[in-house]
């Protein structure tokens, strides 16, 4: 047996229940349980977790200490010091980030016919968005809709989502996967030709399109190759440091770091594009991630220092099923799909103790009372705590190899370790996954600054408080697509003066005058895992490390 002795008892506990379990379904909580759960046990509800934000458009709004630390560092860029007249690339439309939203983005503004310039911190590619596993929602069959799809979007997100982002969302999905369909994406199909969809947490339809459990990097191969066929100009291993305002106070712009020169240089943009992503790496309240390195909140810190509005940071998803045995590939992601496919969370006795497709925070909060008031949690050996995900249960609902053709990809990462998820359980606990809140944006994408437009999980609004299993994959593409057809229109028409850093200098006097200034930097571009070391290339920037 692959598990120490120490988690032997309760894995026979779990098999002894199972003849039983498949006759059982857990009932779903009340809202008022429900509430109860969350307020009791989800991380969001921890107060002292959490501080106002001192200086801004959302000053007096409280949000994680890990984020607030970034929201009140000095920038990278010394504002007096630095030439913003030796102008290095001359653009119409800026994107930063090369995931699914900033490619999708790239993409349409180029239909436009205008300069498109995309650049990335890692390699194109080197996302949140390939990492996805499970799928994408969209209302495209008989039984469903676009209103369907709504109510349980609204339902989710604790019915607080803004109305007019959550309609363009459900609206325009069927027409995306047309869209990936046409460009080359091969999503799962019944014999007959049609989608295969299954359930995700919190919805009342099947409608999760997937490529088998690799549907971000099927979507982001196919989206990247189509760019690249259309020379679309990307510049690799450049983030963004700062935005740059013209004299007028719209945005004109960004000063990227070449990380492998560690100079920094000045793109002029009429238009200009943060798909940057989320912020998993921050590790808030000491959870680990699914993240990918890159997920350092960039977009979330250049945006607010220049005067955009912030939405429902205070909330953070935590994805139920993070692994947390083995320890090597700990709060990687056990996705969705496993428990839309049948498998049951189980305490340390083999008990159900939550119906395993309520929504993600219920159920993340489920585990973490399960784990630490009813301490009814398995132990591993050096002292973490999970719960059981019964995956050998997929096999004995819907057939022997079921997991293997719909989980290939989690097979095979479990057999390295000497698991096999066909016939063992495995242990799993939440993880931070997701900013459910971001940036404000409206419909066409655009923020409070004109000449910057946010897509994807950068932005916030689209899912309120809780975003349901594949509707982030939809949201970075109908985002992604109406950021870049607004922002190449946009640009079009946009004339720009002289550039500046005033913005910068102006919050650092703020954050100055509040006793707020910390001994930071942000943004921070790469996680602070190994000490940075320091060398200045041009003057007046402080470099990557
Ligand atoms: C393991 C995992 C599984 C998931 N599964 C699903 C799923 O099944 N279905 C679903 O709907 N959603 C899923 N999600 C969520 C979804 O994948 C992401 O929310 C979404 O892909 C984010 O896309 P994005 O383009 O906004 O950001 P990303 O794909 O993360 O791209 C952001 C890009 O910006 C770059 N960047 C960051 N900072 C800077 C900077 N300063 N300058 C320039 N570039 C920068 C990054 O390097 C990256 O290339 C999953 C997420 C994870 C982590």
């Amino acid at each position: 047996m692959p598990y120490p002795e120490c988690m032997h008892a309760s894995l026979l506990a779990v098999e002894a229940t199972r003849a039983r379990r498949l006759k059982e379904t857990m009932p779903r909580m009340s809202l008022a349980a429900k509430q109860q759960v969350l307020e009791s046990f989800h991380p969001d509800y921890r107060a002292e977790s959490f501080r106002p934000l001192a200086v801004g458009p959302n000053r007096g709004d409280r949000v994680p200490h890990e984020l607030a630390d970034l929201l009140e560092a000095r920038s990278r860029i010394d504002p007096a010091m630095f030439d913003v007249t030796r102008i290095d690339y001359d653009t119409d439309v800026l994107i930063l980030g090369g995931g699914g939203a900033g490619t999708a983005a790239a993409l349409t503004a180029a239909e436009q016919g205008v300069r498109v310039l995309l650049a990335t911190k890692l390699r194109w590619g080197d996302s949140n968005t390939i990492m996805a596993q499970g799928g994408i929602q969209a209302a495209d069959k008989e039984n469903d809709s676009p209103a369907q799809h709504y109510l349980d979007l609204v339902g989710g997100g604790g019915f607080v989502n803004i109305p007019e982002l959550a309609r363009a969302l459900v609206t325009d999905a069927p027409a995306i996967i047309r869209w990936l369909e046409e460009l080359g994406v091969m999503f799962d199909k019944e014999p007959d030709g049609t989608m295969r969809t299954v359930h995700g947490g919190g919805t009342s339809r099947r409608r999760m399109h997937s490529c088998r459990d690799y549907t971000g990097m099927e979507i982001m191969r196919v989206l990247r190759d189509e760019a690249r066929n259309r020379g679309i100009q990307v510049l690799e291993f450049s983030p963004a440091v700062e935005l740059l305002l013209d004299e007028s106070g719209q945005c004109a712009g960004a000063i990227l770091c070449d990380l492998e020169t560690e100079e920094f240089f000045v793109v002029r943009a009429r238009s200009t594009i943060i798909a940057t992503g989320g912020m998993g790496r921050l590790h808030v309240q000491g959870f680990p991630t699914t993240n990918h390195y890159g997920a350092t909140a960039d977009g979330i810190v250049l945006a607010y220092r220049a005067g955009a509005r912030l939405v429902f940071m205070d909330t953070v998803q935590y994805h139920p099923t993070g692994v947390a045995y083995p320890e090597q590939i700990l709060g990687q992601l056990v996705t969705e799909k496993v428990r839309g496919l049948g498998a049951q969370l189980l305490n340390v006795e083999g008990e159900q103790f939550v119906n395993e497709l309520e929504t993600r925070d219920l159920v993340s909060a489920a585990i973490i009372r399960e784990c630490t008031q009813r301490n009814r949690g398995v132990v591993t050996p050096t002292g973490m705590l999970g719960v059981w995900l019964d995956t050998p249960m997929i096999d004995i609902k819907r057939g022997p190899g079921t997991t293997a053709r719909a989980l290939p990809a989690m097979v095979r990462q479990y057999k390295r370790y000497g698991i096999d998820i066909t016939s063992e359980p495995i242990l799993v606990y939440p993880t931070q996954h997701y900013q459910n809140g971001g940036i404000l944006i409206n419909e066409r994408a655009e923020t409070s600054i004109p000449g910057l437009y946010v897509a994807g999980e950068a932005s916030g609004g689209v899912h309120g408080r809780n975003r349901l299993m594949g509707n982030s994959l939809l949201d970075i593409l109908v985002f992604g697509r109406r950021a870049g057809q607004t922002a190449a229109r946009a640009a079009l028409q946009t004339r720009l003066g002289a550039l500046t850093l005033r913005h910068v200098e102006q919050y650092h006097h703020a954050l100055a005058a509040t006793g707020s200034l910390n001994g930071l930097i942000a943004p921070m571009i790469l996680p602070d895992y190994t000490s940075p070391a320091s060398k200045i290339r041009r003057q007046g920037g402080i470099p990557i490390g």
